[in-house]
């Protein structure tokens, strides 16, 4: 699944679950219920030398920055609009947990000789990526989205 729907579910799993310690880990858990969802990424049916060169890591980057982007707009707005740094902390957490396994992952993208911690997430992630063609693949992450974007609105009143 791509960056941004992973990083709008943690902020949602920020802005309603208050506490931390129960927010922070699921948000981490929920990384991967995401990816059982069928959907399309950059990866999807590529080889390691597609993933490395044309367009898809520049297309990895900027959803990598729209998900950064995402992620300090929603724990500023909760912190500045709000008044609430305790929910912009939560928020920020949960966006950064939300996106790790994937993070944690990315040097079995680009190395040869990735450490044994990405090795296991990479193994565990591809065996429960459930990939689909493009226009379907993008169409879930969407209502994944717009789900996220309303439990978010729903409790940060925006
Ligand atoms: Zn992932």
């Amino acid at each position: 699944m791509l960056l941004t729907p992973h990083t709008l579910v943690g902020i949602a799993i920020g802005a309603s679950i208050p506490n931390p310690q129960i927010a922070v880990p699921l948000a981490f858990v929920m990384h991967f219920m995401g990816d059982m969802v069928p959907h399309w990424d950059f990866y999807t049916d590529t080889t390691i030398e597609q993933r490395q060169t044309g367009w898809r890591p520049i297309a990895v980057m900027a959803d990598f920055g729209l998900g950064i982007a995402t992620g300090t707009f929603f724990t500023l707005y909760a912190l500045w609009i709000a008044g609430d740094a305790s929910l912009a902390l939560n928020i920020f957490l949960c966006g950064i947990a939300a996106v790790l396994p994937d993070a944690l992952t990315a040097p079995v993208m680009f190395s040869k000789n990735p450490n044994f911690i990405s090795k296991l997430l990479g193994k565990i992630q591809s065996a429960l990526q459930f990939s689909a063609p493009v226009i379907f693949g993008l169409l879930t992450q969407i209502l994944v989205s717009a789900f996220a974007f309303l439990l978010i609105s729903s409790s940060i009143a925006l």
